[in-house]
């Protein structure tokens, strides 16, 4: 577009959104041009019939330029090449002009005010282009003056004092002086904004979209992160002289990403601004809402009295949430987690606020979503123990304060332990033991994990190379993998190398990999299952039931165990209605794809023997034995033989 030619001078190009704007204007001065155009064709038709008792000189040669310039404008209006032929015409003009006059030096100052007129365009281009066009049949007339050629029974005439050269070069470098000081000044008009449009009102215009855009989340036209910080300012200035509060709500959609994932961008997208559109409806005028990133909005609600009265509009929120979403033929469930916290009660420091409200989001999301949750110093405590526990895996890991318990499996035919899933603990030197729940995730988040697996990769082979020189050939060993470990390419030779150095036989080595993990990045996972599966590794798939379970991908995966989880053996009691549709299920898919099935968290008798008349005939739970240290696994492999 113009602005290309224009690097001559490094002119600013034009903002996406000032395009529009920009070719408006283009359109308005092309109309300018041809009416000044128009008016040029007049007087020419004029100065002709007075001078010379004709008018058809000026009326011809003025009406070739000026029609076939109305010509183009329906062509080529508002672009480029408009521009360059408007240039070209207005200085042919110059030229009916100066030989009208024959070559009456004065009119050549129509060159210099047409070229100036040109610089309403805003663009380089057409003063240039006028320039070149100038100089081009100042050479050419010069000629024909020269040979004394006639158009029109008339003399052709540039210079009425004789030609030559001389002075034809000293005209072309007054045009050229003149083309480059008013493209440096068409320059300075773009870069600081003067008159980019033709009127002042449009100009504030576009100011105001400027300033629009930078201040607005271009999607559902909510504020954006950048003027919600600022506009927090003025509401604690606020909030302070008046002695009042406000509250930050945090919001975060719950698993937007499916959405996005199965029915495409478009519908998300479609998705948040019914979302912006509809938490408009939800608060008064003078709250606050801004899209701070993907699915997360925040909202801030002015003049708190209570917290109740918070309450009613949270409520009300999620309430409305939880209605059917209709985008384009798709019903939509659709629910949100919130977190507030409260400006001045949790904090004064505005960045300080907008993380606690995020802090209490997680926990909202953390207990099961589709809730609110206040921020309270408790859950402070809890972030900051939290970045505690970080800070001392590295630690803990050096001090040997890791080990490993061994929990049985048992085949409930036989009752013999026929394996053991190992299952970390933490025994600091300071809290105690440490359960996994409280730090496997931390150490997931913080990469620390993939450091972990190895050692309990390592661990799991020594273990059974330790059950091996007991004389114990027959007992596998089982450990826990995480989706990270999954993510990163040393997973496949850590297992390698710890069943070489250890020098056993990999049909006892197993890996726990749950449900969800398989499903979040199906096609890195199932290539390093698959490697890992070729070293003869036993694959056991953790927490079964609890994700998609779909019997088209389970077979997909090289797997060679499920493991049903928990929360369906809670299910079996004694004396209940007994007749568990989807664990039977589970157990005769299990037994369809010819796979092991072993349940967990198994603590009754009942339990184990409702799984065994339904096919599963492993488990492990604490009704055999807790996960317990390694000497206390071998005493219990020993009065077990
Ligand atoms: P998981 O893999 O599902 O492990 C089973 C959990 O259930 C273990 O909790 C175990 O102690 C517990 N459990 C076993 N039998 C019973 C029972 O009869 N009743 C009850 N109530 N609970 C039972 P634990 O050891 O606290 O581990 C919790 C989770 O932490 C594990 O769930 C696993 O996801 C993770 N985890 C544990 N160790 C490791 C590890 O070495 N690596 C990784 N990545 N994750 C681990
Ligand atoms: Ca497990
Ligand atoms: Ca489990």
């Amino acid at each position: 577009m113009a602005i290309d030619m224009n690097n001559l001078f490094t002119v600013p190009t034009v903002p996406e959104f000032a395009q529009d704007n920009f070719d408006m204007h283009f359109i308005k001065a092309d109309r300018v041009m041809l009416v000044l155009l128009s008016i040029q064709w007049l007087v020419a038709t004029f100065i002709t019939s007075i001078s010379y008792l004709t008018y058809s000189y000026g009326f011809i040669s003025g009406g070739l330029i000026t029609v076939s310039l109305f010509v183009a404008y329906r062509y080529f209006k508002g672009t480029q090449v408009m521009r360059s032929l408007v240039a070209v015409g207005m200085m042919l003009f110059s030229l009916v002009f100066i030989q009208q006059h024959l070559g009456r030096i004065e009119m050549h100052f129509h060159i210099f005010i047409a070229m100036a007129i040109l610089t309403l365009y805003k663009d380089i281009v057409p003063v240039f282009v006028a320039a070149v066009t100038t100089i081009v049949h100042h050479v050419v007339f010069n000629f024909l003056q020269l040979y004394e050629v006639s158009l029109f029974d008339m003399p052709v005439m540039i210079f009425n004092y004789g030609c030559g050269f001389d002075i034809v070069f000293l005209h072309a470098a007054f045009v050229i002086v003149e083309a480059f000081v008013l493209g440096y000044i068409i320059k300075l008009q773009i870069e600081y904004g003067v008159g980019l449009n033709k009127s002042e009102k449009e100009i504030s215009g576009l100011n105001q979209e400027l300033s629009y855009t930078s201040l607005h989340d271009a999607l559902t036209g909510l504020s954006n992160r950048y003027s919600l910080h600022s506009q927090l300012g003025l509401m604690v200035a606020n909030a302070n002289r008046y002695k009042r509060k406000f509250a930050v709500l945090f919001l975060d959609l719950d698993h937007f990403k499916n959405v996005n994932d199965t029915l495409g961008h478009g519908i998300g997208d479609i998705l948040l601004v019914k979302v912006a559109n509809k938490l408009k409806l939800l608060v008064r005028e003078n709250d606050l809402i801004a899209r701070i990133g993907g699915d997360e909005f925040v909202i801030i609600l002015n003049d708190i009295e209570n917290n109740q009265f918070l309450e009613q509009i949270i409520v009300k929120i999620l309430d409305e949430f939880r209605n059917e979403w209709v985008i384009d033929n798709h019903f939509l469930r659709l629910s949100v987690s919130i977190g507030v916290s409260i400006y001045p009660d949790d904090s004064k420091d505005i960045d300080e606020l907008m993380k606690f409200a995020d802090i209490a989001m997680y926990k909202a999301k953390a207990e099961g979503r589709d809730q609110f949750s206040f921020f309270t110093s408790n859950l402070n405590h809890k972030v900051h123990e939290e970045v505690a526990i970080a800070n001392d895996l590295h630690r803990a890991l050096d001090d040997n304060e890791f080990v490993l318990y061994y929990q049985p499996k048992i085949e409930i035919m036989s009752g013999k332990i026929i394996g053991a899933e190992a299952l970390i603990r933490w025994i600091h030197h300071e809290k105690g033991l440490i359960p996994p729940i409280s730090f496997i995730h931390i150490a997931e988040n913080t990469g620390f994990i993939l450091k972990l697996g190895t050692w309990i990769i390592n661990e799991t082979a020594k273990m059974i190379s330790r059950l091996n020189h007991l004389g114990y050939n027959d007992i596998h060993v089982s450990c826990n993998v995480s989706t990270r470990q999954f993510q990163n390419l040393h997973l496949y030779s850590d297992i390698k190398n710890s069943l070489l150095q250890n020098n056993i036989d990999p049909a006892l080595f197993a890996i726990e990999i749950t449900e969800s993990v398989m499903m979040e990045y199906l096609d890195v996972t199932l290539e390093t299952v698959k490697k890992i599966k070729s070293l003869g590794v036993h694959i056991c798939m953790d927490d079964f039931g609890t994700g998609y379970s779909s019997l088209s991908y389970l077979r997909q995966f090289p797997i060679d165990s499920l493991k049903i989880d928990k929360s369906f053996v809670d299910d079996i009691v004694q004396g209940g209605n007994n007749d568990h549709i989807l664990l039977n299920t589970i157990i005769a898919m299990g037994q369809t794809l010819n796979l092991h099935v072993i349940a967990e968290g198994v603590e009754e008798a009942y339990q184990r023997d409702y799984l065994y008349e339904k096919g599963c005939h492993y488990y492990q739970g604490y009704y055999f034995s807790k996960p317990v240290p390694e000497e206390i696994f071998f005493t219990l492999v020993k009065n077990n033989r």
